[in-house]
């Protein structure tokens, strides 16, 4: 049950005040006036501090501490930041990003990454990140001992997920490019009671099968939901490989995403050469020229 009639409500509001105002007419009738008063401000209080509260701001800098680190391979990790209250949520809208920052060799770095975890999440968020041995904010992160803070800013990004915000999305992620899809893919997927039909068609490239992130939870994803289906493309493919081999190809988006039309959109998010040539292979198919940086209009959008 939710709102006023919640478990939460009756007995951390009704029934502390109904036994202060019964107690306080049993002992002192004239007093009961100030009983009642008193009931009307812990309610309050109690209601006003378990609304979640948004913690991002969008033109200033947060040091949150790392919580935990859960190691998924030799160069990534989830890294779980906490937020300063248990019931305080990021404030996240669907299909944007945040920014960390640190002080590297003297130079503030900034850069993008989009948590894996949502405002349904309370208290954390949780980030997949791969560190890259030349890297800067990447490898910074790996390198925090639990307890020691990493600065976040944030909302950001044009794309904003409302449901049904198209018919159907083609995607393409190349490495941890998958974060932003997985964020819309699991809107998509909470929204299904509601009405959102959203039909998605994933392209996931790779280099090694050991590199593809979250297989296990997109796999369950497509078993469970019949309009999500997800094609994985790798350099170096295992013997009997039923995927794709190689670069994406305009061959490869053809046969596996959506045809170009007005209520459909191409998503996509990798390393920046992927990133060119998908945008070429996607205008030579038929769809909307990519812009150089990305609008929520766009037929072809880039994270
Ligand atoms: C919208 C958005 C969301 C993102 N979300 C995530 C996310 O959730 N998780 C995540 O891990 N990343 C994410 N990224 C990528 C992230 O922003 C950084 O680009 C990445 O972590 C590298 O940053 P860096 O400071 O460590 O390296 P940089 O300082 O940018 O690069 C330094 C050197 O590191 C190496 N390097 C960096 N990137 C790569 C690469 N892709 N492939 C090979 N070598 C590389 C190169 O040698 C490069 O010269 C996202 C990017 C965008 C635009």
């Amino acid at each position: 049950m939710s709102g006023l009639l919640s478990t939460q409500y009756v007995q951390g509001v009704y029934i502390p005040s109904a036994l202060l105002i019964v107690g306080t007419a049993i002992v002192k009738k004239e007093w009961l006036p100030f009983a009642a008063a008193l009931a009307v401000v812990l309610g309050a209080w109690k209601a006003y501090g378990n609304v979640p509260r948004k913690v991002l701001k969008p033109n200033e800098f947060q040091e949150f501490p790392l919580k935990e680190k859960t190691i998924l391979s030799h160069n990534t990790a989830i890294y779980r930041l906490a937020l300063p209250r248990q019931t305080d949520i990021l404030g996240l809208p669907i299909g944007q990003h945040i920014s960390l920052a640190a002080t590297i060799a003297g130079k503030e770095v900034v850069r993008s990454y989009t948590p894996i975890s949502s405002d349904e999440d309370h208290g954390y968020i949780d980030l997949l990140i791969k560190s890259y041995p030349t890297g800067n904010i990447s490898k910074h992160v790996a390198s925090l001992a639990v307890g020691q803070t990493i600065k976040v800013r944030g909302p950001k990004g044009a794309m904003v997920y409302t449901p049904n915000l198209v018919r159907h999305f083609g995607m393409i992620a190349g490495g941890t490019g998958i974060t932003p899809m997985l964020q819309i893919i699991k809107a998509i997927l909470r929204g299904r009671a509601a009405g959102d039909k959203t039909e998605v068609d994933l392209i996931f490239a790779n280099v090694n099968p050991e590199d593809i992130l979250l297989k296990e939870d997109i796999d369950a994803i497509a078993a469970k939901d019949p309009k999500f289906r997800v094609h994985y493309v790798l350099n170096n493919p295992p013997e009997n490989w039923a995927g794709g081999v190689g670069f994406v190809t305009a061959d490869m988006i053809k046969a596996k995403l959506p045809a170009p039309a007005s209520d459909v959109k191409i998503l996509m998010c990798g390393p920046p050469p992927m990133i060119s040539a998908l945008k070429k292979a996607t205008e030579g198919l038929g769809y909307q020229k990519a812009r150089p940086v990305s609008k929520l209009e766009d037929q072809v959008f880039c994270f």
